[in-house]
């Protein structure tokens, strides 16, 4: 894996993590903001792998490099869905991430069930237009109170299958290894690693 990725998010939490979780799989990569790239990208589309395409094709087309992106939410059983595509903003655009797991709370008031999931879609992006994705999610249920202090979003209210501590009291390594993000971009690796191949072996027979 010899090639550098641009991460195509300015989201400071998933950069941190996409860079832990990526360079452990031995790929290298620098960050949209130290490429000094400040376009908007309206997330247009009507599903995570619509908006992680659409990220990862402006960035690839502006930076000329293969662009990674990852379009990511919450999905609660008790609020239908909500706030699935939606999960930057809930609440309101100008809410602070404390804000808005307080206001995902108030609306989990009356619920009985607590089921939730966390959706990643990651999608890879390569100048010759090919593109390769994979999904990860991570299961668990929204807590009655916000704990802990890592992690980023929605973390301190999310507690995964299995565990008693929300993803905010997890270290860095105990998030990665179980998350939906962790999970996409491990099968996003060996998604890669097959493209690389049958690249290698298209130019091996020109
Ligand atoms: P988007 O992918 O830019 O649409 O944003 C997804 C939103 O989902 C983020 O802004 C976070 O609020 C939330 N989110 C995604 N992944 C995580 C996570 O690992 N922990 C907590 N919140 C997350």
């Amino acid at each position: 894996m010899s090639m550098t990725y641009v991460l195509a998010t300015s989201n400071p939490g998933k950069i941190a993590e996409m860079r832990d979780i990526l360079a452990k799989l031995g790929i290298s990569v620098i960050s949209r903001g130290e490429l000094g790239i400040t376009i908007d990208i309206l997330e247009t589309g009507d599903t995570f792998f619509e908006n992680a395409a659409l990220k990862a094709r402006a960035i690839c087309k502006v930076s000329g490099m293969p662009a990674i992106a990852d379009d990511s939410g919450l999905v609660v059983h008790a609020l239908r869905g909500e706030p699935g595509l939606h999960t930057a903003t809930y609440g309101g655009e100008s809410l602070t991430s404390e804000q808005r797991c307080i206001y995902l709370l108030s609306k989990m008031e009356k619920a009985e069930h607590r089921a939730a999931k966390f959706v990643c879609t990651i999608v890879c992006a390569f100048p010759s237009g090919e593109i390769i994705t994979a999904t990860g999610e991570c299961g668990g249920k929204i807590s009655t109170a916000p704990r802990g202090n890592n992690g980023f979003g929605y973390d301190p209210v999310f507690i995964p299958d299995k565990m008693t501590k929300t993803m905010a009291e997890l270290s860095h390594e105990e998030k990665n290894s179980i998350s939906h993000r962790g999970i996409a971009l491990r099968e996003f690796y060996l998604a890669l690693e097959t493209y690389e191949l049958s690249v290698r072996e298209g130019g091996k027979k020109e």
